[in-house]
This record gives structure tokens, C-alpha cells and sequence, in this order.
């Protein structure tokens, strides 16, 4: 029989009735063998996540002052969910035991983790699964890097043993043995990390949209639900800030193949979006996605003759790498270069950066500018077909946003353009359009 692994995601499990949608849906398919739980997330728009008030805790804590309030609000929340649910459970011990940890040595790694913790102890009695401490299994190693080696031998034997589990998300140990959380969203990387170890056939992804989306719904109106999208392209739309799942996530599926599927918790019967090694183009649409965000800088240096100047680009990056800097795109024609990057990377470093530059390579003229917008136009369907930059190109012509910057990837699956910050909204809404 085949096997899934199926993450749920704070909202899905935010209270007794997002736990009983969660049970139903695990029940409807006995597929569904290894459970991966977030903390309780916001049941209200202006709610507080669980793993918020346990970082607020450990800050009062390490502070000198016992959280009382916060860490009351964190109890309450867990004894709803067990009054309403009717679990014989109790966390009460529990939450002696943290309580002790926060007066005598608030570590903020423990202290988060106990979110997915004791979601995983009532998802488990709720289901009547085994409850499997990812503490035991999901390892860091010396430098506090994912160890996928020593995870994947322990885990996957652990898992041969049983006929179903739950497993909490977001955390593991160190070498010494001491918790350790991945960065915050990380229960979607134990999700995927289970799905490896289990040799799964597909990795279940619960959250509370249908999918991931075209474009940004608070920007383009209704975007289309995107059904299917290869890794690579996923990367790249991640990359330029759509968000659904942890960037991390990819990896451990990938490495096996295991596709991904994006479900809606609250609407279970809606197919969502399969994250897939490879796919055919979509007959319905050239691009995949359409993703960009505001607060980039360009950097234009111009020097006659530049393109015979043995090692200009690397002493330009040199400069970049010296101050700490990473650059994201790197257009350049025969004289001149340009280096887009971060606002945020050159906070304070400026005019040390240009004068560096200015060392380094003598240009004839030198530029930096902030206040772009850099937009994505993903789709692996574009390598095939002709006139996508044009369409592209055309729309935003036509709604007078002028273009600062053009790069397609060597992939031939994305351009990028670059726009002021202020037609970055309008630019993404007429290419979205350009093509649905
Ligand atoms: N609860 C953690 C967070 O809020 C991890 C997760 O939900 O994936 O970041």
C-alpha cells in the first residue's frame, strides 16, 4: 500500500475544531500513516501563535521575570483543545516541566519547540497514534547544521517499527542531545524529512489555502491556484517572496523525488498544488507564477574598454564579498556593470562600498541607486514558446511603467524585470494579466 506523510500547519490545528478536521481528514485515508504537527497558530486575525508566546516567555524569563501571563495563556489554550476534544490526556506534568526549565535555564530553542511538543502529544491520543519525540530522531550536527545522514539512518528505522505516528514538527537535538529548532516555519522541513525517511510516495502539505497562487492575492485580484509547479520553478518563486512553504523544505523530498502536494485543510476535496520534479509545460498557461518584491538597489559602473580589463568582475565582487554583501542579479553590457542587491545588505556601508569600488576598478563613472522592485515571470513553459518577453515587455509598455532592468535566467525559465518601487503593484498586475 502506498504511504503519505501529512504536515499540518498552526492554523490547521488551532483549536478542537481545526483538530477534528484534521482527524477526519486522516481518517479518510488510511495512506496517511505519519503525522507531522505545527504548534497551535492564530485562530483570529489578531490571535497570537503559541511558538510567539513561547519566544515572549523565554525573553521575559531570560530576563529575570517569570512570564506568568503569557505562559497562562499557553496553558489555556492547550486545556481548551483537550476539554473540547474530550482527550483523557493531560499535559499538566508537562507543563511543570517547562515551567522549571523557564525558571531555571530559559533556553529559546526548548522553549519553542514546546509548541509542536504538546500539539504532538494530543494529535497522537486524538488519532491513537504513537507519539514519536523528534527529539530522538531529527539530529543537528557540530556546527548546528541539519544532519541528513545520522536523521535518515535513525528515523527511517524508527518509523519500519510503527504502523503510524505523529512526529511534532519544527525541532530536533544538537550533538550533546539539547533541542534544537529549525528557523520558524521549520515543521514544513520535518514534513519533508519524514516523507524521506518513510520513503513516501507523496509529502502532504496542510495549510489554509488551496494551493499556491499565480500571484500575490493582495495584489492581483483572485489569482489562479498554480496545480502543478516543478521544484526549480517553486525555488525561484520563493525566492522573490512567495510564501507557503519553508525554502528548506525542498531538499529532503527532492532528493528522493517524493512530490508535494499543498492542501487546504479546511477544503480537503480541493486538489491544491503538486510540487514535482519535473513536469510538462501547462497547456493552459505559458507562465507558472508571477512573484517580485520591493527594496533592492542597483549598482552601474561604467568604464570604457571594460569588457578587455582582465578581472574587473571579480574585484568588483571582491569589494562585495569583503564588505559582507550578496548580490543578487548581475546584468552587464560591453562597458558597463551593474550589481543589483539589497537595500538592507548596504544599511551603513554605502559610501565605504563605493569608495572601495572606486579603488578597485577606476570606472569612468559610478552609480548607485535604491528604490527598485525586481519582479519574476516563472514558467517552464516559456523555453518552448516565442514571444513571452514580448508580451511581457508589451504590457507594461502599454501602462507607461518603464523597465530599468532586464535578465533571463540561463534556465530560460524566468525573466526578471526591474521597476521603480512605487509601479511595482501595477507591473505585477499587468503581467499577471498579460497572460490569464
Ligand atoms: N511553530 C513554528 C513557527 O511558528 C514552526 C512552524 O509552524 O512551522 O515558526
Amino acid at each position: 500500500m502506498e504511504l503519505l506523510v501529512a504536515k499540518f500547519g498552526g492554523s490547521s490545528l488551532a483549536n478542537a475544531q481545526q483538530f477534528r478536521k484534521v482527524e477526519a481528514i486522516i481518517r479518510a485515508d488510511a495512506r496517511r500513516r505519519f503525522v507531522v504537527p505545527s504548534a497551535p497558530g492564530k485562530r483570529t486575525s489578531d490571535d497570537i501563535k503559541v511558538t510567539d508566546l513561547l519566544y515572549a516567555c523565554c525573553n521575559r524569563a531570560s530576563g529575570g521575570d517569570f512570564p506568568t501571563e503569557e505562559f497562562e495563556l499557553i496553558k489555556k489554550r492547550y486545556r481548551e483543545i483537550i476539554d473540547e476534544l474530550g482527550l483523557s490526556v493531560s499535559l499538566e506534568s508537562e507543563f511543570d516541566v517547562i515551567e522549571e526549565h523557564l525558571r531555571t535555564a530559559p533556553d529559546a530553542d526548548y522553549i519553542a519547540s514546546r509548541g509542536e511538543y504538546l500539539n504532538g502529544i494530543l494529535l497522537a491520543d486524538l488519532l491513537g497514534y504513537t507519539f514519536v519525540d523528534a527529539a530522538e530522531v531529527i539530529f543537528f550536527d557540530q556546527r548546528g547544521r541539519y544532519d541528513d545522514v545520522r536523521t535518515n539512518k535513525v528515523l527511517s528505522a524508527r518509523l519500519k517499527t510503527l504502523e503510524n505516528a505523529v512526529i511534532p514538527g519544527f525541532y530536533g537535538s544538537d550533538y550533546k542531545g539539547r533541542v534544537k529548532t529549525f528557523s520558524r516555519g521549520g515543521s514544513d522541513i520535518t514534513g519533508s524529512i519524514v516523507a524521506r525517511a518513510a520513503d513516501a510516495d507523496l509529502y502532504e502539505n496542510f495549510t489554509d489555502v488551496s494551493g499556491f497562487l499565480m500571484a500575490d492575492p493582495r495584489i492581483v485580484e483572485n489569482p489562479k491556484v498554480i496545480r502543478t509547479i516543478t521544484y526549480h520553478e517553486l525555488r525561484e518563486l520563493s525566492y522573490m517572496g512567495a510564501t507557503v512553504l519553508h525554502e528548506d523544505a525542498i531538499f529532503p523530498v527532492r532528493q528522493s523525488g517524493i512530490p508535494i502536494n499543498i492542501k487546504n485543510t479546511n477544503d480537503p476535496a480541493a486538489p491544491g498544488t503538486m510540487i514535482v520534479p519535473a513536469a510538462p509545460a501547462d497547456e493552459g498557461s505559458v507562465i507558472t507564477g508571477v512573484a517580485g518584491h520591493k527594496g533592492f538597489s542597483f549598482i552601474t559602473i561604467e568604464k570604457e574598454m571594460m569588457n578587455n580589463e582582465l578581472g574587473f568582475g571579480r574585484r568588483v565582487l571582491q569589494v562585495l564579498e569583503d564588505n559582507g554583501i550578496s548580490f543578487e542579479h548581475l546584468p552587464s553590457s560591453i562597458d558597463t556593470m551593474s550589481v543589483v542587491v539589497s537595500e538592507q545588505s548596504l544599511a551603513g556601508k554605502k559610501q565605504i562600498l563605493l569608495d572601495e569600488l572606486c579603488a578597485a576598478v577606476t570606472p569612468d563613472h559610478i552609480n548607485l541607486e535604491d528604490g527598485f522592485a525586481l519582479i519574476a515571470v516563472v514558467g517552464r513553459g516559456m523555453k518552448s514558446k516565442h514571444g513571452t518577453a514580448s508580451r511581457i515587455f508589451d504590457a507594461l509598455a502599454k501602462n507607461e511603467i518603464n523597465i530599468h532592468l532586464i535578465d533571463q535566467g540561463s534556465s530560460e525559465m524566468n525573466i526578471i524585470v526591474g521597476v521603480k518601487d512605487s509601479d511595482f503593484e501595477q507591473a505585477l498586475r499587468v503581467i499577471y494579466h498579460a497572460f490569464l
